[in-house]
């Protein structure tokens, strides 16, 4: 079969690491790095963790895939600032380089065109057509572009829900190490629902922190300017650390994303089929890595049958 995927995230993993026989596969994401929303970022030497913190596998299967990549237990504790209760992070996984190591281990092998972004795709002739208009025919479409995205490139629609919420992540460089008694911080405040150093995942590069919004300050802010963001992010770590010079955080990146967490939390097939289109994803499981990676397998294991 020639088969055209648009995504190179985790749930494409799960789909071309459990397909069965031979094809010609083809991988089209329109960014210019593979991984989707395990992608790490990089400015000059520093590491900065945006999108997905760590993988907490369930099943032992899934577990194997990632120790296969190089992932191993997170460093250090989390502390849920609310709480104050330690947080068991005993099962919490991540990867030194960035957890799209998983998919660049994966998808090595595979013919993966980056920067190239899909603009449409007609489910009953299995056309894919590009942003420089080209367009390539498939007998097998797979789509792992979230939901929302996923309707404005054709007719599919789930629901009228709005799986999605909106994430604003800060990067930013420490210049203290002392400044945090923990690694992580889980309901750091009530603008800030994550904060984590990258010491929980690497000890060789520059000290950097990830800091991610809440769902409700994301929403609130997402269309503010990167400087205001910024601002509201670091005086909010800086008055609830009691630090007392700001300068010692210096921000490096905001990044937003428009679809980064779905709400949906179920045990559905893990696929929808429309014709030469089969869409996979996140938004059809749950809001985890794992369920990303069981999607895209549950919708290869139909296609093995
Ligand atoms: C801020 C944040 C924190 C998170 N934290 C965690 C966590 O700690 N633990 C956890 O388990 N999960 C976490 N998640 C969720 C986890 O990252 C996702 O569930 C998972 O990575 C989704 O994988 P996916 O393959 O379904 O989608 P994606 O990784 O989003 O892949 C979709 C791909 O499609 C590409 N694409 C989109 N449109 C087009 C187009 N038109 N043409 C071509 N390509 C296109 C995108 O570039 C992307 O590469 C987090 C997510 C975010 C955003």
């Amino acid at each position: 079969m020639k088969i055209g995927i648009i995504g190179s995230g985790i749930s494409v993993v799960g789909f071309v690491k459990n397909l069965k026989g031979n094809h010609d596969v083809q991988i089209f994401d329109k960014a210019f790095k593979l991984g989707g929303r395990l992608t790490m970022h990089r400015i000059d030497q520093f590491k900065l963790n945006l999108g997905a913190q760590y993988i907490n596998p369930q099943s032992d299967e899934f577990k194997e895939v990632i120790l296969d990549a190089g992932c191993y237990p997170l460093n250090g504790s989390v502390i849920d600032a609310q709480s104050k209760e330690v947080v068991d992070a005993s099962n919490f996984f991540i990867h030194e380089d960035g957890m799209d190591t998983i998919v660049k281990k994966y998808l090595k092998d595979f013919d993966v065109h980056q920067n190239r972004k899909v603009t449409g795709i007609d489910s009953d002739k299995g056309k894919l057509t590009f942003e420089d208009g080209d367009s390539e025919f498939f007998d097998l479409i797979i789509s792992s572009v979230p939901n929302q995205q996923l309707e404005k490139l054709c007719d599919f629609n789930v629901s009228n829900e709005n799986i999605y919420s909106k994430c604003i992540a800060l990067g930013a460089s420490i210049k203290d190490k002392n400044l945090f008694k923990f690694n992580c911080y889980k309901n750091f405040s009530k603008t800030i629902s994550w904060l984590a150093l990258s010491s929980s995942y690497c000890n060789q590069s520059p000290l950097t922190l990830t800091a991610h919004l809440t769902p409700e300050s994301s929403k609130k802010l997402f269309d503010h300017s990167n400087d205001q963001i910024e601002k509201i992010a670091i005086d909010d770590i800086v008055k609830t650390m009691n630090i007392k010079n700001n300068e010692t955080i210096e921000p490096l990146k905001i990044f937003k994303w428009r679809y980064a967490l779905c709400q949906r939390n179920n045990q559905g097939d893990g696929f929808i089929k429309l014709n030469k289109l089969i869409a996979i994803g996140d938004w059809t499981l749950g809001p985890r890595v794992e369920s990303a990676y069981e999607s895209g397998k549950k919708a290869a294991m139909a296609l093995n049958i």
